[in-house]
């Protein structure tokens, strides 16, 4: 069909004893930057293999493109797979590592050479085609592994924590460059990764897994403001559940509820009112942290229960954070900011 570059049907795996993929629907559209998040041995890498062909499914179906490529091998898919370890080879000069696909399709070398000094121009590596990837940072060798990926042009590009092996602050700049090299190249990319904030940062849409499961398909901002689960609500950035008595006595209905520290006003006055469509609590400071740009307040509420509030320091200097310390406040917080999270059916 027109427009979903994959479709997934009751996709299941099962390593022996072990289900590593337990029936996983699932609709990727052209052109999208979709991530597939989740813990360690949550079952993405599995899908991932098993759409670029390296596994084969116990169950379900695969659809690229409108055509069932469930039993077909990894070379007869228009897909081409990046991984954690980039798997250059090392014999190989930069330039041959990025042309080696095009010449095992027969593409003449004179074309081959510019199609790879083109891939590597897109990913900034300019000059330096001669070199061996053992004379690379890791950042670099990244690149060349994505410019051997992109040379070929495939529809799909699979991403298993290509960043995973870089420091944070690399990890943050590639991060930028990949989600504008996707939007300028136009491929799909499908990216398998564990850090929620990574996939909030680049994803047009993120597909959270548990458990062999996908608990939520959504927006970074649908994922965020609306967990769809409280597996979704704990996972994806931090989350202060409420449920139970705690719930009834704050929100005045059972059920669980999610509210993100940041949205939550850490007020001195214990006694004032509340704002109107505001709701509050109060209760004692048991830790301040302070973060530098905010504070992290652990209040302990007299409904029972503890919340986090996450305060930007504005004004606030370190000192009077700390003065905050074992201190009576209330916490205030809008009413829509208090999400009501589905129990898992
Ligand atoms: P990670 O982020 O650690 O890679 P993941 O979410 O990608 O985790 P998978 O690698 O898909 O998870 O693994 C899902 C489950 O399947 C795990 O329990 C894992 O141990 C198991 N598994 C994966 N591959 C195999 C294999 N080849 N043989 C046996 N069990 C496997």
């Amino acid at each position: 069909m027109e427009g979903i570059a994959i479709r997934l049907r009751d996709l299941r795996k099962s390593f022996g004893e072990t289900t590593a993929v337990a029936g996983v629907d699932l609709e990727i559209r052209d052109g999208e930057f979709f991530s597939m998040l989740g813990p360690s041995g949550s079952g993405k890498t599995t899908v991932l293999r098993m759409i670029a062909g390296f596994e084969s499914p116990t169950g379900g179906t695969i659809e690229l493109a409108g055509q069932d490529v469930t039993g077909l091998a990894p070379f007869e898919r228009d897909v081409h797979t990046v991984f954690q370890d980039y798997a250059l080879f090392p014999h190989m000069t930069v330039e041959q590592n990025v042309a080696y696909g095009l010449k095992v399709r027969g593409v003449p070398k004179s074309e081959r050479l510019v199609r790879a000094r083109q891939a590597l121009a897109e990913v900034r590596l300019e000059g330096y085609g001669a070199r061996r990837p053992a004379q690379l940072s890791g950042g670099q060798r990244q690149r060349v592994a994505l410019a051997r990926a992109l040379v070929g042009r495939p529809r799909l590009l699979l991403l298993d924590e290509p960043l995973g092996a870089l420091d944070l602050k690399l990890r943050e700049q590639m991060q930028v460059e990949l989600k504008a090299l996707q939007r300028e190249v136009g491929i799909t990319f499908v990216f398998v990764t564990h850090d929620q904030e990574e996939a909030l940062t680049m994803s047009d849409r993120i597909a959270v897994f548990d458990q062999g499961r996908i608990q939520q398909v959504g927006t970074p901002a649908e994922v965020y403001e609306r967990p769809a689960t409280p597996f979704v609500a704990s996972f994806v950035g931090t989350s202060n559940l409420l449920a139970g008595e705690a719930a009834e006595r704050i929100v005045g209905t059972t059920g669980t509820y999610s509210i993100r520290p940041e949205k939550i006003r850490v007020l001195k006055d214990t006694a004032e009112t509340g704002e109107p469509d505001h709701e509050s609590a109060a209760g004692t400071v048991a830790e301040v942290v302070y973060l530098g740009d905010s504070t992290r307040f652990l209040v302990d509420l007299d409904a029972g229960g503890r919340l986090t509030a996450l305060q930007q320091n504005l004004e606030t200097s370190a000192e009077d954070v700390a003065a905050y310390r074992g201190s009576r406040v209330r916490l205030q917080w809008h009413r829509r900011h208090t999400v009501h999270v589905p129990d898992p059916r």
